[in-house]
């Protein structure tokens, strides 16, 4: 209550801003994973590694745009490339070009994918995967996992299609994450009816939890035991290997959803696989399905995207954030070891978990029900803005290439300081 009272009082004028936009936006909100009570704080400007809010705070953005803000606020070389682009290219010209190809063969390569197709958002590209395996295989069903989280409305938390998922009842949820006996006797139990299996290779949106090798490949051929294909969901953890967690991992999957910062900071999904999937998408063969989107080869998009990831997010660059990641998870582990704090995550990802005894071992959502200790979560949050650190209320955090070696201690520091203060 009373770090609630201090957030309060430090941020008058993200208040009145959250008073005058529930005025037209329901719940002042057009991204809910972004509301927080009593209201949000709202952001003026991003620099580097850090934002700024409307009171005039600085931060250390740990919330990296839910993963998607890896390269950081005004990256040179992003900044470079929008504006050449803009000058010399121009927005969307209604007319295929060398840019979309270009970016294209970048992703195919790096993603080890055949062939590759643009979207706007990660949610498209799963809508699009989707329908592509539903007409590959000429099947419905396709079988996801508890805390699965695929887009706006491909969401699975608790067990259950969400209400606004679209074709809810061909979903089959397996109840539980990283079980392979479960999810082989859900798959199982579809039958001939099953198209794909839809899984991320580390839970994102679900807690940070890693799967483990034996569990994705075994999901992975009980997929195709049934005629199904396997579809990997890397839109969050492309970023934490050069070739995605799906080559790091050998998990060879049929196509792959990809998304977040690959668009540079832009607007951005795409999808890919295997030559014969992918044919599907082919116009110049009869009975191909369309796959439209006015927005898909958007020029910046395309040069963004393909600068940051050529210039920017090089493969040697990728290990050695993400073998910083780990240094860092691992150095939070030893602060938190024995507290009511749990780390989970890989790379530059990790997740937060508060729990009545704290846990050492987190391999799906459903072991930490009952458990959790939403107050001190909470209070987490609170204090850490207080202590200049811009984290998800929920307890993820999405590290930013640019974030100084300095400011990771510091974070060390304070939630040193908060287990110390807060023991009960
Ligand atoms: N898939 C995964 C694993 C995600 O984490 C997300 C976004 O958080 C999406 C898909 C959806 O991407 P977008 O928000 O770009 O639609």
């Amino acid at each position: 209550r009373a770090a609630e009272a201090r957030f309060i009082a430090n941020n008058p004028l993200s208040k009145a801003q959250h008073d005058l936009a529930v005025g037209t936006l329901p719940g002042g909100n057009t991204r809910t994973v972004l509301h927080t009570s009593p209201f949000p704080l709202s952001m003026k400007q991003g620099r580097g590694a850090y934002v700024w809010d409307l009171d005039g705070h600085k931060y250390l953005d740990f919330v990296g745009e839910l993963s998607a803000g890896l390269l950081g606020h005004s990256h040179p070389v992003i900044h470079k490339t929008f504006l050449s682009t803009f000058d010399t290219v121009g927005l969307s010209l209604g007319a295929t070009t060398v840019h979309e190809h270009a970016y294209a063969a970048l992703l195919s390569a790096r993603f080890r994918l055949a062939r590759v197709r643009m979207a706007n958002t990660g949610t498209e590209a799963n809508l699009h995967a989707l329908a592509g395996a539903r007409h590959f295989t000429g099947r419905r069903k396709v079988v996801v996992f508890s805390g699965g989280y695929h887009g706006a409305v491909l969401s699975f938390p608790d067990g259950k299609a969400a209400p606004n998922t679209v074709d809810r009842g061909d979903f089959v949820v397996v109840p539980r994450y990283n079980d392979l006996q479960l999810a082989r006797e859900v798959i199982e139990s579809v039958e001939k009816d099953l198209a794909a299996v839809l899984v991320e290779p580390m839970q994102g949106a679900g807690g940070c939890i890693p799967g483990t090798r034996e569990f994705l490949v075994g999901v992975r051929d009980a997929a195709h035991r049934q005629g199904a294909l396997f579809i990997l969901d890397e839109v969050m953890t492309s970023r934490l290997a050069p070739g995605g967690l799906g080559v790091e991992m050998g998990l060879e999957p049929d196509m792959v959803t990809l998304g977040k910062y690959l668009g540079g900071g832009l607007a951005f999904g795409a999808f890919g696989g295997r030559d014969d999937v992918m044919a599907v998408y082919d116009p110049r063969v009869e009975g191909s399905l369309a796959h439209s989107g006015t927005f898909n080869n958007n020029t910046m998009a395309m040069c963004v995207g393909y600068a940051a990831l050529s210039e920017v997010y090089k493969p040697e660059v990728n290990v050695a954030f993400n073998e910083r990641g780990n240094r860092f998870r691992e150095k939070l582990r030893e602060v938190t070891k024995g507290t009511r704090l749990s780390i989970t995550g890989r790379g530059s990802l990790l997740g937060l978990h508060f729990t009545e005894d704290g846990m050492e071992e987190i391999t799906c959502g459903e072991d930490l029900k009952g458990k959790e200790r939403r107050d001190l979560r909470d209070l987490f949050w609170f204090e850490m803005l207080e202590a200049g650190f811009w984290t998800t209320r929920r307890g993820y955090i999405a590290m930013i290439l640019e974030t100084p070696d300095e400011e990771l201690d510091a974070f060390l520091a304070a939630v040193k300081a908060f287990l110390g203060r807060h023991r009960d």
